[in-house]
C-alpha cells in the first residue's frame, strides 16, 4: 500500500528525482530536488500514458503553485 513510484533523474527542470506523492486529492508526482510538480499531461506522460484529450486545455491541473 505505501509504496511509491520513483522515477531517476526525471526532472525536466532540474534533472532531478522525481517521486509520486499521494495527497489529499490523490496521488501526484513531485521533484524531490526542486519541488517542481507535474502537470496533468507530464504525469501521464511519465507513466507512460498517452495525454488525454482536455487535459492539456484544462491547463495541466495545478493544486500548488511552486514559488
Ligand atoms: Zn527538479
Amino acid at each position: 500500500m505505501s509504496k511509491s513510484q520513483f522515477w531517476l533523474k526525471a526532472c525536466n527542470r532540474c534533472g532531478g528525482d522525481l517521486r509520486e506523492v499521494v495527497g489529499i486529492e490523490g496521488p501526484y508526482v513531485m521533484c524531490v530536488q526542486c519541488g517542481h510538480e507535474l502537470g496533468f499531461a507530464e504525469e501521464r506522460a511519465l507513466r507512460g500514458l498517452a495525454p488525454e484529450p482536455g487535459a492539456v486545455a484544462a491547463g495541466a491541473k495545478r493544486r500548488r503553485v511552486a514559488a
